[in-house]
Order: structure tokens, then sequence, then C-alpha cells
């Protein structure tokens, strides 16, 4: 999964382009569900949020590390579940 620092500057860019609805507004910036993201795995090529954000403050989260087989397998619990 990826991870939002503290240098977002809620420009709101990410939030409605994430596939698989992970981002929300925090108490005080947006935030990334890591139950949620593939790291855009199922969707696109590369990470959409980080792609698109201005400030660059999307990196992969330290505490989430994954395989693209367990982002993939994440995707299709996320699909089955819909
Ligand atoms: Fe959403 Fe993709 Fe960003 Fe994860 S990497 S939060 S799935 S847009
Ligand atoms: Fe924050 Fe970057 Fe998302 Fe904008 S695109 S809200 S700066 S994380």
């Amino acid at each position: 999964a990826l991870m939002i620092t503290d240098d977002c500057i809620n420009c709101d860019v990410c939030e409605p382009e994430c596939p698989n609805d992970a981002i929300s507004m925090g108490l005080e910036i947006y935030e990334i569900d890591p139950h949620k993201c593939t790291e855009c795995v199922g969707h696109f090529e590369e990470p959409t949020c980080a792609v698109l954000c201005p400030v660059a403050c999307i990196p992969l989260n330290p505490a989430w590390r994954e395989s693209r087989e367990e982002l993939q397998a994440k995707y299709e619990r996320l699909t089955a579940a819909k």
C-alpha cells in the first residue's frame, strides 16, 4: 500500500481518482486505507495518486510492503466484495 505524508497540501486531486476508494480526508490531511490500496494493481500500470500528486507526497508505506501477487489478491477480494 501507499501512504500520504504530512507534506500533503489537501489539493483534492487524488481522492476522486482512486479506483479503490482508498483515499479519504483524515483529521488534517488526506489518508490512504492500506486495506483498500492495491497500489493500483488490477486497474492501472502505475499508482494513479502518486502520479497525479503535485507535491509528490505519496510514497510506499513501509509498514505495508506487499508483493505483486498479494496486491493482485487484494484487488480480487475487493472486487468480489462489490
Ligand atoms: Fe488508490 Fe491506487 Fe493510490 Fe492505492 S495507489 S491509494 S489504489 S490510487
Ligand atoms: Fe494531498 Fe497529494 Fe492527494 Fe493533493 S494529490 S490531496 S497533495 S496527497
